[in-house]
């Protein structure tokens, strides 16, 4: 299971850590452009041996969809921020909205099928999901976010969990124990890209 967060760091992302610490459970953030005041939270998700990652400095699909000149300037300034924090350029990216995603064509038709190339041949390697938690919406609860979760793993694949840790998604942070302990009784090992 590859637990992964977007669109952080937040407010409650210290917990998460100390949460994933417990467990002794690496995971993967994909950030975006915060305050630089939880600038140490992303130092934090490094010297704990997470993946830092990077998903958007704006996360603004009308912006970074209007064309790939737009998207790579967006990519190179969260890449850049995140260099200066923990020392080391992240190849490791998610899409706003995923690889495949419909909202980019209002902006810019085709541009997935051109970006998706460009960032491989640029050396990036680009992961979406394969299983929701629900929590952009769609789970309202804990219990929701929970369900979601563990319906969603197969024991036959790599998991791909989609999760975030933005500002009041306290459903994530709270079903994140059990989460963990129902992958653990069950078999799972959890990594991070
Ligand atoms: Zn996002």
């Amino acid at each position: 299971i590859y637990l992964t967060f977007d669109d952080g760091p937040g407010p409650y992302t210290g917990k998460l850590l100390n949460i994933l610490d417990e467990y002794d459970v690496k995971a993967t953030f994909f950030v975006i452009n915060k305050s630089s005041n939880l600038d140490y939270l992303i130092k934090q998700e490094h010297n704990e041996g997470h993946t830092v990652a990077l998903h958007s400095y704006t996360h603004n699909y009308k912006t970074i969809y209007s064309s790939s000149q737009a998207y790579f300037d967006d990519l190179n300034k969260i890449s850049n921020k995140v260099k200066s924090i923990i020392g080391i350029e992240s190849k490791i990216i998610r899409f706003p909205g995923g690889a495949s995603n419909t909202v980019s064509r209002n902006y810019s038709k085709g541009i997935m099928t051109y970006l998706t190339n460009e960032v491989v041949a640029r050396g990036y390697h680009y992961f979406d999901w394969n299983v929701g938690s629900g929590d952009a919406g769609g789970s309202n609860t804990k219990e929701e976010v929970y369900r979601s979760v563990v319906n969603g793993l197969n024991p036959n694949r790599a998991n791909v969990v989609l999760m975030h840790d933005f500002e009041n998604n306290y459903y994530t942070l709270n079903a994140l124990e059990d989460i963990i302990r129902y992958g653990k009784e069950n078999g799972y090992q959890f990594l991070n890209i």
